[in-house]
């Protein structure tokens, strides 16, 4: 018996058609044999109202709640699959996340996978079924509460089963048809890549390229899933798409592979903090407390002994954090002038291996974006990666610009 994963996402089950159209992709498949694990998404839209009405009831709601709600939206699409499936005399039923059971930590909102028993599921196959559908995004705590892998969680729970089953592969279908240099929808130029290495892709996803969730990219690299992206809008061959692999099964040797930019970043500033020993864990230690995920940090020469802190953090937690930094003020840890808030800003970044042995990417960067008069607030490197946060409107010509200056509309020779 061999088992493939499937998982489409919220575009490609938008509506009751497109799941019908996707089903039939999966006939293709089951007629070539296989024994289809099916990952289904919300359709597209839902997982963003379920948030909005989250957000709208309690600011600063209780996350075990936040799943509760927003987890169902994929509830909704394994069931009609499951349905259009049995119409097509394809024997399928839906699982949701619990009855598998996907077993998650309790760090609800943002889960960890820790387990995936597979017996109940192969039992059913072994009595004929020929697809399960599976919910997406969800599985059950220790405590028995409903979770959710973070936002573009249906890509994880796809690798995980992938790994779990022992998947002969893992098809992401989705709404381009492959994963490109860029972002095609916003630079005309991107081109399709036919593989990306683990490494680079990790870094694309986690620096904003949702084309797949930076944790799947993680567990596929961990446990050599054979990953692909692709387009459910498309006729498929087994060729088609681009294959995420080691970075040794590559030709190509650009300095750069890609470019990604995150858009729903603010910068936060603390005024004349004291620069003393311990100054740094203060402030970030509560926010941790928190879960607000710091991501860049910068600390200003310090003058008579003040000094600024910097932090970019995703603008949704800007007031978990603000109310952080708040609280541990009121409490004595640590005091400062003022708190300046800016939402306006989004965040860009170059990857590719290559780096590590071409020079002067960085230049060549700064460079790039100078000549189009953006201004950097604040730059981060590391091994493979350049990221600088920018004004916000300025974040679609960045792009472009840097996609230019690498030349990435071309091969490698
Ligand atoms: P799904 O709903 O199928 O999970 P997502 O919207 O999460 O789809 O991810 C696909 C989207 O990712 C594409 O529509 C595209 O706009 C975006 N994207 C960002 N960066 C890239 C990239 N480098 N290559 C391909 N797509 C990208
Ligand atoms: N529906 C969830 C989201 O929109 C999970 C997913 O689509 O991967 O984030
Ligand atoms: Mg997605």
């Amino acid at each position: 018996m061999s088992i493939l994963v499937m998982k489409f996402g919220g575009t490609s089950v938008a509506n009751v058609d497109r799941i019908a159209r996707a089903a039939k992709r999966v006939a293709v498949e089951v007629a070539k044999g296989h024994d289809v694990i099916l990952i289904v998404s919300a359709m597209a839209g839902e997982t963003n109202k379920l948030v909005g009405w989250v957000q709208d009831t309690s600011p600063l709601y209780d996350a075990r709640e936040y799943d509760a709600v927003t987890s169902s939206g994929e509830n909704v699409t394994a069931g009609l699959m499951a349905l259009r499936l049995q119409e097509m005399d394809i024997p399928a039923r839906s699982w949701q996340g619990w009855q598998v059971p996907l077993l998650t930590t309790s760090a609800h909102g943002s889960a960890r996978i820790e387990a995936i028993p597979t017996e109940n599921i192969l039992r059913k196959f072994g009595e004929g079924m020929r697809v399960a559908v599976v919910a997406g995004f969800q599985g059950i705590s220790p405590e028995g509460r409903i979770t959710t892998l973070g936002r573009g969680g249906s890509d994880t729970t796809a690798v995980a089963f992938a790994a779990a089953f022992d998947a002969v592969r893992c098809d992401i279908y989705t709404d381009v048809d492959g994963v490109y240099t860029t972002d095609p929808r916003i630079c005309g130029k991107a081109r399709k890549l036919d593989r990306i290495a683990f490494e680079e892709m990790l870094e694309l996803a986690s620096l904003g390229a949702k084309v797949l969730q930076t944790r799947s990219v993680e567990l596929a690299m961990r446990y050599k899933v054979k990953l692909r992206v692709l387009s459910s809008f498309e006729e498929q061959t087994d060729e088609a798409g681009t294959l995420v692999c080691d970075e040794e099964d590559i030709m190509e040797s650009n300095a750069v592979a890609g470019v990604a930019y995150s858009r729903d970043e603010a910068k936060v500033t603390l005024t004349g903090v004291a620069d003393r020993p311990g100054i740094a864990a203060s402030i970030f230690g509560p926010l941790a407390e928190a879960g607000v995920n710091v991501d860049m940090i910068v600390q200003n020469i310090s003058e008579h002994g003040q000094t600024d802190m910097t932090f970019s953090c995703p603008t949704d937690q800007v007031l978990r954090a603000q109310k952080a930094l708040d609280e541990a003020k009121d409490r004595g840890v640590f005091s400062y002038g003022d708190l300046v808030i800016d939402r306006d800003v989004a965040k860009v970044s170059v990857v590719g291996i290559g780096m590590r042995s071409h020079a002067g990417v960085a230049a060549q960067m700064f460079k790039a974006l100078a000549a189009e008069n953006v201004n950097i607030k604040v730059i981060t490197t590391s091994e493979i990666k350049i990221s600088v946060l920018i004004d916000r409107k300025y974040m679609e010509l960045a792009v472009q610009a840097l996609h230019d200056a690498f030349g990435l509309e071309k091969a490698a020779a």
